[in-house]
């Protein structure tokens, strides 16, 4: 094996071959040559991945785990899904690239299958190369046909890492870009509904509702409603805590943006795709956004790409002014056939109701079982294939088992917890307290009650840090 070969992951061979040796090899030209994201460099070890397939990876040393995860909420349809990984090959054969200006079948019919499954009215896509692109372009675009400069967002949320996008982003990786160099000084922030936790005092998801709503208008008000152009929201907030909107918020911040003249951008990158269990999530509220932004679901981040769908009235300001921005890559023809491959084979495998299925008979009965049995969790919550447990030291209190914002030395019991799911075989996505259980749309029944059977054991060590009051 030459050493940039990965062992091989044959159709119906379960295991690739362990090579630690190799691993070692990747490990170290990784740590000499790679910067890796938000992190401190001489403070991480990056497993090196050798193979992949449906909701499961192996490292060198022939450990496997399930992808409790989907890698970073991505891979909505698991691993080398084999018709996604032809239809890239396909293209590749027939036509690599193009650039933006030309007009393109793949892009043509990726936008066109995008498009049908958003809202009435919303039939144009801005296509990007992932997640931040497009929630800046969204922003760009009501700015300019609003003609006003702010933007306003939750504090929980997670928006991308441009310089818009960092600064609508609400969770703690702003605060190392908050340099005057790096701030669009023109976003403002609110707190959006969470009942657990709730900002309101409010101990019913109307109360939630209601004074979240109250709340976000004084805030229009305050910061002066002829001065705002957008509202950017997760649908269901993901990575700062799979936070479900209260039944009508949604439907009401529709309202105070219809009110004051505000364009309602929804953030549909982590949420979009099936991921609720629905094609968008803004579909289990029925509410329409003027633009959407997408990415990471939209084809499994087989080959990156990301947009904004376009509300008619939005266009319109464009059909005659020029739109002030663009990408080399914008609807790059690799990606949109995988898109629209990956949408082809979500149907076909009716992918987005078998994730509305494992929620509602598999991942929540499970996790709320497995919940009650720990005192470490607090709260169970989720919908289709998103989940989150928010683990506590004290359920009294509702203390967090590590604090918001805590790293190093803080989040260690956070970090333990994660090291015996792996340990067990899996491998969820943390963040502070929370364990979040992300996995491919398509994971088996078995596949989940063996994910969930490891954070039950995972689980004994967050309860080891439990201190009733
Ligand atoms: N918006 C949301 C809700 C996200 O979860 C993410 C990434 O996790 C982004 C935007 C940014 O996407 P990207 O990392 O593709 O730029």
């Amino acid at each position: 094996m030459t050493d940039t070969a990965l062992p091989p992951v044959m159709p119906g061979a379960d295991e690739p071959t362990a090579d630690p040796d190799q691993g070692k090899a990747v490990f170290e030209r990784d740590r000499a040559h790679v910067f890796h994201s938000w992190s401190a460099q001489d403070q991480i070890a990056p497993t090196p991945i050798a193979a992949a397939r449906g909701s499961r990876f192996w490292d060198y040393d022939g450990n496997s785990y399930l992808d409790l995860a989907s890698q970073l909420v991505f891979t909505n349809i698991g691993h080398q899904h084999p018709k996604v990984v032809a239809a890239i090959q396909e293209q590749a054969a027939r036509l690599c690239t193009v650039a933006p200006q030309f007009a393109n079948d793949k892009r043509a019919e990726a936008a066109e299958l995008i498009t049908s499954y958003a809202p009435e009215g919303l039939n144009r896509v801005f296509f990007t190369n992932g997640g931040a692109d497009a929630i800046e372009n969204a922003v760009r675009m009501a700015r300019i046909h609003t003609g006003r400069p702010k933007v306003l967002t939750a504090y929980r949320s997670y928006h991308g890492n441009t310089t818009t996008a960092i600064s609508l982003t609400g969770d703690p990786r702003r605060w190392g870009n908050e340099s005057a160099a790096h701030r669009d000084g023109n976003t403002a922030h609110f707190f959006g509904p969470y009942l657990y936790r709730s900002h309101f005092y409010a101990t019913t998801p109307e109360e939630e509702s209601e004074r979240a709503l109250a709340h976000l208008e004084q805030t229009i008000q305050f910061e002066g409603p002829t001065t705002i152009a957008a509202i950017v929201l997760e649908t269901v907030v993901g990575t700062a805590g799979i936070l479900i909107p209260p039944p009508g918020y949604l439907a009401g911040v529709r309202a105070l943006c219809d009110r004051y003249g505000i364009i309602y951008i929804a953030d549909e990158v982590m949420a979009g795709f099936g991921r609720t269990g629905k094609w968008f999530a803004i579909d289990h509220w029925n509410v329409a956004p003027d633009l959407i932004a997408f990415a990471k679901g939209v084809n499994s981040g087989y080959v990156p790409l990301g947009g904004v769908i376009i509300s008619d009235a939005i266009h319109d300001t464009f059909r005659q002014q020029v739109f002030p921005g663009g990408l080399t890559y914008s609807g790059h023809p690799l990606a949109c056939a995988a898109a629209v491959a990956t949408i082809e084979v979500m149907r076909e495998e009716q992918i987005v109701e078998h994730a509305a299925w494992l929620g509602e008979n598999v991942l929540g009965p499970g996790l709320r079982e497995i919940g009650a049995r720990h005192p470490s969790v607090g709260e169970v919550r989720g919908l289709g294939a998103f989940w989150a447990l928010d683990l506590v030291k004290d359920r009294q209190t509702r203390e967090m088992l590590v604090p918001y914002g805590a790293g190093g030395a803080a989040a260690a019991p956070m970090n333990a917890v994660l090291a015996e799911c792996k340990k067990h075989g899996a491998w969820p996505f943390t963040n502070y307290n929370r364990l979040q259980i992300t996995p491919p749309l398509n994971l088996s029944e078995d596949e989940a009650r063996e994910g969930m059977a490891a954070i039950d054991k995972a689980l004994a060590v967050a309860d080891k840090y439990v201190v009733e009051s």
